[in-house]
């Protein structure tokens, strides 16, 4: 039985480092309990478990107790990242007045970021934001026909475009989220889609974010991978992404995978999977294409498994069907 949510109460709150104004820094992660993505409650995103997460009739009461609860953990943190599991300018999630207070609240921060569907990006939305504001666009892929029908975001690239161009009018940043493996996309479609969508953002975002596909519950995308027709991405295509990108773009190249090293997330073999995830991290705040420089002999194992999907024309989990013997012998 699931336990009941208290709608006055975080979600969760923690914190890490990450990067503002060029710098390591500390962060605050908060995620707050809203009255859901709208998009989710018509089906939502085929990898999104928040439809599961959303909450009905959170009021602005609850809300201003859950920004006390983040004040009270408070501890002058340069950088807040205030998550929603939907859009922080959708109305019906964050009231106007709960905004504004949530964003004096933190207005002394070198920086905030939120995030938010495009659809609510809109001169008016975005022109009245304090100028430490990072909003943050799931463009997921520039490709309209994997954003329509493999993910179902509900939006096109060019609706993503337009946002992040009207946030960069407002001078605020934008910190760009691309989906690394969307469903029913082999390995190396899947480089190729993330590697063009980060060229096809770039002109808008200070930041591009890529994250691998992690396996949330009750998703479309689970119940392909619980029947051996998906596989989460490689660190190997995560790091072949980050190394062709470095240099090439002009923004902020960064990843922090969730679930990384388990079946549900990003891995390789099990046993670089730690030391692959630590090089990523590394990249992510010094943009050094050195700290990628990872070895393991699964590396080879990737690229067959690679030649394996494009000979057998499927992107299904291939080592669910072979083992992890995919060696092509010629
Ligand atoms: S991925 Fe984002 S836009 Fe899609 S359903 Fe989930 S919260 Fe909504
Ligand atoms: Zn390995």
């Amino acid at each position: 039985m699931r336990k009941e949510r208290n709608p006055s109460q975080l979600e969760a709150l923690w914190k890490e480092r990450d990067m503002a104004e060029g710098t390591p820094v500390d962060a605050m992660v908060m995620i707050m309990r809203t009255n859901g993505c709208c998009w989710a409650k018509t089906g939502g995103c085929t990898m999104c478990g928040y439809r599961e997460a959303s909450m009905k009739d959170v009021t602005e009461g609850d809300l201003l107790r859950q920004l006390e609860q983040a004040m009270g953990a408070y501890k002058g943190e340069p950088f807040v990242k205030i998550y929603t599991s939907g859009s922080f300018l959708d109305g019906n999630e964050v009231p106007e007045t709960v905004r504004e207070r949530i964003l004096d609240s933190f207005s002394g921060c070198r920086r905030i970021l939120f995030e938010s569907r495009p659809e609510f990006v809109t001169q008016d939305s975005v022109s009245s934001l304090p100028k430490n504001v990072t909003v943050s666009l799931g463009l997921e892929s520039s490709d309209p026909e994997i954003l329509r029908t493999s993910i179902r975001k509900g939006f096109t690239p060019e609706d993503s475009r337009r946002a992040g161009h009207t946030v960069k009018g407002a001078g605020l940043d934008v910190r760009t989220y691309l989906l690394l493996k969307p469903p029913f996309l082999t390995e190396s479609a899947a480089i190729e889609d993330t590697v063009a969508s980060a060229r096809f953002a770039d002109p808008f975002s200070d930041e591009i974010s890529i994250n691998p596909l992690n396996i949330q519950r009750a998703t479309c995308v689970e119940r392909l991978w619980r029947r051996g027709e998906f596989r989460s991405p490689w660190i190997w295509s995560l790091i072949e992404v980050l190394a062709r990108l470095s240099g090439e773009v002009d923004a902020r190249l960064m990843s922090s995978p969730s679930g990384g090293g388990t079946q549900r997330g990003a891995h390789n073999c099990g046993k670089c999977d730690r030391e692959a995830l630590e090089a990523v991290e590394r990249f992510s705040l010094s943009q050094d294409p050195k700290d990628l420089e990872v070895g393991c002999e699964c590396r080879e194992a990737w690229k067959h498994y690679m030649l394996a999907e494009r000979l057998l024309g499927t992107p299904a989990d291939l080592e669910r069907g072979f083992g992890n013997d995919l060696t092509i012998r010629k």
